[in-house]
Parts: structure tokens; C-alpha cells; sequence
């Protein structure tokens, strides 16, 4: 059984994330939020484009200015106006002002904004009561980024800042990996579907809706390919169907040591290698990772057998598929499993296996606080993962963490 770090290392260590060369597309902008940035993006546009105002104000001459105080005010001509968006046609001259508004241009002549709360408006005079230094509000061309640089990184996760930021370089087309294709199946002949009636010793199968909904969330696209009865047969023609479809197969059961648990067995027939069977985890001990070889199969490389137990497929999707996915998915940082230290609020009980737990992570102004879900924290019970932020880690061999002690959370 190894240890869900030797596991996690072995897993990642597989995954090769997507070609930027020949697995990208270009999107426009208003569909590449939640996407990867499979190139750098550079502009041909310095920020700010130009000088400008960073207050609405005066635009004066620093020399004018420097010496003036409340008591002993520069009292400069008003030339013009410089409202936002036009460009200036007059230069400053010594004993000028200009009245400017935030994000205008600034007029030649002119090196420093005085805002308008340390002015006085008089006659066309405006007397300046305040000015501490030269340069001051004026945001200098360049001064955030300089044209040809880098502006984006590719590997980079495209969010509200990056659209922000390709909006105002006015890249409307950006190159993206693909979306990732992943199927989902769910082996047991005890599973429905979740609109079909229950007849007795049926349950839902309601892995499949959860694992579609974790993929969707992160961009990539779930292929359901449905129930597949407890038998090896379909098992391996689901399998087989599913590896020319797809990036990545995840199936949910049939992973354990029970009599209908097959899929490491298949999957050894059909050519792959098995690189985790068991992980020293609570829940999640009966994980399978698999690759296949690129020559034996056109399309899928990885295959991710997860318990059946509902809690335990989540956690495994969340502890190991996600990130690795991730990592697949051309992110080029930030695809690592994300932890956090909590101060504990309840008595966590753990094992010999590495348990996790699942409740409530607060983010309070003193710090992360962890509660745990009230109701039974065992592997079939689904009901209480409502709401649930995170997962406490009680390391493999520690019986209990204690009320007041910190302890590591797996957000998800
Ligand atoms: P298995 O891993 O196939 O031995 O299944 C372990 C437990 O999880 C059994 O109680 C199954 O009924 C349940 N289970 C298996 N697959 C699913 C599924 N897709 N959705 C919900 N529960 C499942
Ligand atoms: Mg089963």
C-alpha cells in the first residue's frame, strides 16, 4: 500500500501536460475565461499608453508650484481643459495651468498634477494652496508595462485580471490548450441512473454526476458513458470503447478486492501499466492509476479507477485526479493540490492510513479555523459532504488531533 504522497509523486510524474504546438485552439475573448494560455501574450502597446492624469485637478509646471503653501499660493492662468479622452492642442508656458480630469492627457509643459482639493478657482486664476512633489498623480507611459515584453505567461489560467488585462491589450483572440475530454463511467450492478425508479438493493449512481460536474468545473469536458454492469466483458468493451474517444478514463467501483471487482485485471489485458492499486488513504484506499503506452492506444493515456464509496471517489478525484488534470491541462503552476493550516475546532480521530475528514474551512481575520460535519464521517455516507470546504488531514499513524491544534486542510 503506498503512501499518498508516493502515490501522488507517481501519478504526476506520468502526466505530460498537452503539446501547446499541436493541442491548442484560439478562442475569442468572451469564451477564454477558465481556460489555459498555451502561448505568452505580448502587446504592441505600451501601459499607459501615454503620460496621464491619475486625479481630476490642474495640470501645472512643477517650478511654478514648489514653493507654494496656504499661506503663500501659486497663482497660475487657467490656458484650457484637458477632459479625458482628447488630446491636448496648447504646451503649458511658465505661470499656466491647465484644469485636467483623472485619465486625460497630459498637455506639453505640464509635469505635475495638482488635485483640485489643494486648489482654489477664481476668475479663471486658480490659486494652488499644496504641492509636494514633481511628477506627483501623473502616470508615466510604460510605467506598467512596456510594448514587446511578455504580458501574459503561457501555462497561465485565464480569470477576471487576465481578461481584464487581454481586453485592454485588445487581444480578442487568444491561443488556448484544448479542453481536456475525459469519460466517465460507473461500474455495479446495483447502480440507476438518478431518474429511474429504485427498485429494492438499487442506489443511484450518483458518482457520475458528481465526477462530470468536478470536470466541467475545471474546463475540461465530460463524456458519461454511463452504468456498467458487474461483468468483465462490458467492463472491457466500455473500456476499449472509451480509449479512442478520450484524453482520460475514470471509472467509479470495481477496484476493490471483491469478487466483482475487475478493472485492474482488465486493464493489465489491455496493455497498461498499473502504477498505484492501493494507497495508504481513509477514505480512498482502493485507487488505480494506469497509463497506456502511446503506440498501443491513438488517444487516451490515463486511467483513473476510483472507489466506489461516494466520499471516497470525491476525495480521490480531489486529492489525486484533479491536479493531475490540471497538470494535463497545460497549467503551468498552481495545479497542485491546495493546503492550508487551520486551527481545529472538534476532535479529529485518525488511523494507521493518512484520513481525511471533511467539514467546514472558515476564513476568519485571525486565520483559518477547520470544523468538522456533523453526522457519520464514513466512506458511504454522502449527505453530510453538503457544503463541505475542505478536508483536515490527520497524517497516517496519529490518532487524534485535539480541539485548539492546527492541522493541514485540503480545500477544495
Ligand atoms: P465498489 O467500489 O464497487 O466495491 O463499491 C463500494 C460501495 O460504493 C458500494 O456500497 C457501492 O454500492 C457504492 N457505489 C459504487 N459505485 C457507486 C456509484 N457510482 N455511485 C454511488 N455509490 C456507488
Ligand atoms: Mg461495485
Amino acid at each position: 500500500m503506498l503512501p499518498v504522497a508516493e502515490a501522488e509523486r507517481l501519478i504526476l510524474n506520468q502526466i505530460h501536460p498537452l503539446n501547446p504546438e499541436t493541442e491548442s485552439q484560439m478562442v475569442t475573448l468572451d469564451k477564454a475565461r477558465g481556460r489555459v494560455l498555451s502561448r505568452p501574450v505580448t502587446s504592441s502597446l505600451d501601459f499607459p499608453h501615454w503620460d496621464n492624469s491619475a486625479m481630476d485637478g490642474y495640470a501645472v509646471r512643477y517650478l511654478d508650484v514648489r514653493d507654494c503653501s496656504p499661506e503663500n499660493p501659486a497663482v497660475l492662468e487657467v490656458v484650457g481643459e484637458v477632459p479625458a479622452g482628447i488630446v491636448p492642442d496648447f504646451t503649458l508656458q511658465r505661470g499656466q495651468a491647465a484644469r485636467i480630469f483623472t485619465g486625460a492627457m497630459i498637455p506639453n509643459g505640464a509635469d505635475t498634477i495638482v488635485m483640485q482639493e489643494n486648489t482654489q478657482l477664481q476668475n479663471q486664476k486658480v490659486s494652488v494652496l499644496r504641492a509636494t512633489k514633481s511628477g506627483e498623480f501623473i502616470r508615466k507611459q510604460g510605467s506598467f508595462y512596456q510594448a514587446g515584453n511578455i504580458l501574459l505567461q503561457s501555462g497561465m489560467l485565464v480569470n477576471m485580471p487576465e481578461v481584464a488585462i487581454l481586453a485592454a491589450a485588445q487581444c480578442n483572440q487568444v491561443s488556448v490548450y484544448r479542453r481536456l475530454r475525459v469519460a466517465i463511467f460507473a461500474t455495479g450492478n446495483e447502480l440507476v441512473p438518478c431518474d429511474r425508479p429504485l427498485a429494492p438493493g438499487q442506489i443511484v449512481d450518483s458518482n457520475q454526476y458528481a465526477l462530470a460536474a468536478g470536470i466541467a468545473q475545471m474546463g475540461g469536458i465530460p463524456h458519461c458513458f454511463g452504468i456498467i454492469p458487474d461483468d468483465p466483458e462490458a467492463t472491457q468493451k466500455a473500456i476499449s470503447g472509451a480509449l479512442s474517444m478520450v484524453d482520460v478514463i475514470i471509472s467509479s467501483g470495481g477496484v476493490s478486492v471483491g469478487e466483482y471487482d475487475y478493472i485492474d485485471r482488465i486493464l493489465k489485458d489491455l496493455g497498461a501499466t498499473l502504477h498505484v492499486t492501493k494507497v495508504k488513504i481513509k477514505p480512498g484506499k482502493p485507487l488505480t492509476f494506469a497509463t497506456f503506452t502511446e503506440s498501443s492506444i491513438p488517444s487516451c493515456l490515463y486511467y483513473f479507477g476510483l472507489p466506489g464509496n461516494p466520499v471516497s471517489a470525491l476525495v480521490c478525484f480531489w486529492r489525486f485526479v484533479q491536479p493531475a488534470l490540471k497538470k494535463l491541462s497545460g497549467y503551468s503552476s498552481g495545479w497542485q493540490p491546495k493546503f492550508v493550516l487551520a486551527q481545529n475546532r472538534c476532535l479529529l480521530r485518525g488511523g494507521p492510513r493518512e484520513t481525511y475528514v471533511w467539514g467546514n474551512l472558515a476564513y476568519t481575520p485571525q486565520g483559518c479555523e477547520f470544523d468538522l460535519a456533523p453526522g457519520l464521517q464514513i466512506s458511504a455516507n454522502l449527505i453530510n459532504l453538503a457544503g463541505t470546504t475542505g478536508f483536515a488531514v490527520i497524517p497516517a499513524g496519529k490518532d487524534q488531533i485535539h480541539p485548539g491544534e492546527w492541522v493541514q486542510v485540503l480545500t477544495i
